[in-house]
């Protein structure tokens, strides 16, 4: 279809303006095309054709409307690092409206009622980041929201960083933007009502199967106490961390949100900190479970109007059980071991692998590509040739071919099992640097490469071999700013 053929809905208008402001977005000064992603095309069914236009680079900067689209940005609060903040909001997005119930959203597209101190705008390079990363985490099956175009411009933006740096657009697509702090925000002001308008339009939105159910309000918490419950064991199975989650950086889709200082882990550390301003790692690595338990806490008690909460609460206690058995379930999948030859009893296995990698400094998610291309169970060389500290290691595997032979498990269908579970490439924060690099002295050929590699990390990319090495030393789990 072309751009303006979209057939673009604004279901929020439903709402009164207590919920959102609508708002024209301000266009950046020279803006220019980075790159687009085709398989977000299709999912809104745009030609790939209207990418490669000035209309469509206009389309992202704010310059051209969609016909039907109502810009406009939304309300809500939250509690950040902890704390309740009563007035966030959208400060830099700003909504299109919805397409095939995708809801287009550009970040960095200026000024709105809810930016605070903040200019409205995002830089270049957390842009590229935002932009790569959630089609990274699609690809490894784990729910995010997507990214279908970024743009750059000459627009100069301040932030207090050593460089002046330029503005970008990325135009990000979802079916639910909506947060735990777009509840605490009507909640706080005990407004019932906008709280259950709330409400039904998630359900309708995201949960559809419960629409008119009784109790669908509880429902709804309930599903998305499991769903996040499995988003959790996702990030933590392949080593994300998100760095920022503040309840207004959570979804009430279960979906990952809002790309900020987030980081694929790259050597093992279970307290690993990937925000710089973080001092206290209450979004470490390890954290992360009981973090988001956390939030849906508060998102019970937001409810507590409309919903019995004890209910609620008594619900959210079987958090950390769900999140186990799915982490479970994951880490067996990426040891190659087959759940029913195991029974699920695998947990003692995988807390001593974490000890070993951590002490034997080994890059997480390069040791699970190296186990999967072992020649037998009898040869683990390749795996601890990457190694630094080999005897943790060389314990463990052993405990691991005891476990296998026990068991009985197959050594061609731990293969395979491994094969689909563990990606060769996994998308860390060097590269995104290389890119960001690249893209800063106008060469854009390594972002729409990496977006490659993130979006089919399974297959080989003859070029970028280095990028299924372990990261190098000197860049390691290096803290990034929030400051995008
Ligand atoms: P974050 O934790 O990055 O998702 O942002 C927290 C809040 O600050 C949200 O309400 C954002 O919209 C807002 N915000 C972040 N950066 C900016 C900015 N440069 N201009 C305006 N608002 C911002
Ligand atoms: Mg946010």
């Amino acid at each position: 279809m072309k751009l303006d053929e979209l057939k673009v809905k604004c279901d929020y208008f439903d709402f009164d303006d207590k919920f959102y402001q609508k708002i024209q977005p301000q266009s950046l000064y020279d803006a220019h095309l980075i790159s687009y992603s085709k398989e977000a095309c299709d999912l809104i069914g745009l030609d790939y054709s209207e990418c490669e236009t000035q209309d469509f680079v206009d389309f992202v900067n704010g310059k051209k409307k969609l016909k039907g689209s109502v810009p406009y940005s939304q309300a809500y609060s939250g509690h950040q690092f902890g704390f309740y903040v009563p007035q966030l909001g959208d400060g830099r997005a700003i909504n299109l409206g919805s397409v095939n119930n995708w809801h287009l959203q550009t970040k960095g597209s200026g000024l709105t009622r809810y930016s605070r101190q903040g200019d409205g705008r995002a830089v270049l390079r957390s842009s590229i980041r935002e932009y790569i990363m959630s089609e990274a985490m699609h690809a490894l099956g784990i729910p995010t929201t997507r990214a279908l175009a970024i743009i750059g411009s000459k627009h100069p933006i301040n932030r207090s960083y050593e460089e002046e740096e330029t503005g970008a657009i990325v135009l990000r697509i979802s079916p639910s933007w909506i947060r735990i702090g777009t509840f605490e925000y009507f909640a706080k002001q005990k407004d019932k009502k906008h709280l259950k308008q709330l409400l039904d339009y998630v359900i309708k939105n995201s949960y559809p199967h419960l629409e008119g159910k009784e109790y669908s309000y509880e429902r709804f918490y309930f599903e998305l106490v499991d769903k996040t419950a499995k988003l959790m064991s996702q990030w933590m199975a392949y080593g994300f961390i998100h760095g920022v989650m503040n309840t207004d950086n959570m979804s009430v889709a279960g979906l990952t949100i809002d790309y900020g200082p987030f980081a694929f882990m790259d050597n093992f550390e279970m307290m690993c900190i990937c925000n710089h301003t973080d001092v206290e790692g209450r979004y470490s690595y390890n954290n992360q479970p009981h973090i988001a338990k956390w939030n849906l806490e508060v998102l019970a008690y937001a409810l507590k109007d409309v919903c019995d909460v004890s209910k609620l609460i008594e619900y959210l206690d079987t958090f950390m059980s769900s999140n186990q058995k799915h982490y479970l379930e994951l880490m067996n999948k990426r040891l190659g071991l087959d759940d029913n030859l195991s029974g699920n009893s695998n947990l003692n296995l995988v807390v001593s692998l974490l000890e070993a990698l951590e002490v034997s400094k080994c890059d997480y998610n390069s040791f699970f590509w190296q186990l999967t291309n072992i020649s037998s169970l009898k040869d683990f060389s390749n795996v601890l040739n990457i190694i630094p500290i080999r005897e943790p290691m060389e314990e463990w595997i052993e405990k691991y071919k005891k476990v296998c032979k026990d068991q009985g498990q197959v050594f061609e269908e731990m293969k395979k099992l491994m094969k689909r579970t563990n990606p060769k490439y996994i998308i860390k924060n060097y590269m995104l640097q290389e890119a960001i690099e690249k893209a800063k002295e106008g060469d854009f050929k390594l972002v729409n490469d990496l977006l490659k590699i993130a979006q089919s990390p399974f297959e080989e990319h003859k070029d970028y071999e280095r990028y299924s090495a372990p990261t190098a030393e000197q860049y390691s789990n290096l803290q990034l700013s929030c400051s995008s």
